[in-house]
């Protein structure tokens, strides 16, 4: 017979002990934005760091953070290399060569385990830029779940036309944008 506590429930906190029997319960979207703020801590370029995680029917099926290719060297080892680029709007961007970014490198691991992702949802700790908005568009990715706003303007004529869902989910956050 397993042990029994005086309530007969297993979990702490439940009855008598100081604690937080009452502490809310994570709905799914607050839960995969926090897994997906968990994974950006293993991010390795300096420019910042953006966590990714690729979900159907409430189970994850893969994930990925920016950083360098598997085996080059890394941003925080060697440094970012920033190029910039102008948006036809006429705005300066500037991003680091090295990295791939983190909705990017979660499509790469589903493809290395040979993972369909089509018809999933992505949370993403920040909106995507327009080059990978256009590659989540074709591996049938359905909505787009973002915590920070990243250049929402640049991506909002593809958003437009594509029919792909862009949904914000705020979650208190103890990261840096
Ligand atoms: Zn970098
Ligand atoms: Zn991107």
């Amino acid at each position: 017979m397993p042990e029994e506590t005086k309530s007969g429930c297993c979990c702490p906190g439940v009855e008598g002990n100081e604690g937080s029997a009452t502490e809310k319960r994570l709905g799914w979207q607050e839960y995969f934005m926090s897994v997906a703020h968990l994974i950006s801590r293993r991010a390795t370029c300096t420019r910042g760091h953006i966590g990714a995680v690729i979900v159907r029917e409430n189970s994850i099926l893969s994930t990925g953070y920016n950083g360098a290719p598997s085996g080059l060297p890394h941003c925080n080892e060697s440094n970012c290399r920033i190029y910039r680029s102008i948006h036809p709007d006429g705005t300066v961007e500037e991003n680091c060569v090295n990295t791939i970014h983190a909705e990017i490198n979660a499509i790469a691991q589903a493809a290395k385990h040979g993972v369909s992702i089509k018809d999933s949802d992505i949370y993403i700790t920040a909106s995507p830029c327009i080059h990978c908005l256009k590659v989540l568009i074709n591996v049938g990715i359905k909505t787009i779940y973002y915590d920070k706003p990243y250049k929402i303007e640049h991506i909002a004529e593809l958003l437009r036309l594509s029919g792909i869902r862009l949904v914000q989910v705020n979650v208190q956050s103890d990261q840096r944008g």
